[in-house]
């Protein structure tokens, strides 16, 4: 892999077929098919790539101040 970055793919070939994402700033928290997020990005799609695409809707606005959308990945239950 180019990167560290964790892909969709892995967390299917571990077992994880949920995560969570939660964002403090916004006070949202969402839990995520990861198999469903594969059959819409594919299994190499990148894990920060799929969390800025779950949280574009987060209403911190990006440009201006530092409380940018912070959006993480949490390990789902199963
Ligand atoms: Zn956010």
């Amino acid at each position: 892999m180019a990167n560290g970055s964790v892909r969709l793919g892995e967390l299917i070939d571990k077992g994880e077929n949920h995560f969570v994402v939660a964002c403090e700033p916004c006070k949202r928290t969402g839990r995520y098919n990861v198999a469903r997020l594969i059959e819409t990005h594919g299994r190499d799609a990148a894990l920060p790539d799929v969390l800025g695409y779950l949280t574009r809707t987060c209403n911190q606005p990006s440009a201006a101040g530092s409380r940018r959308c912070h959006a993480i990945y949490q390990r789902g239950l199963g």
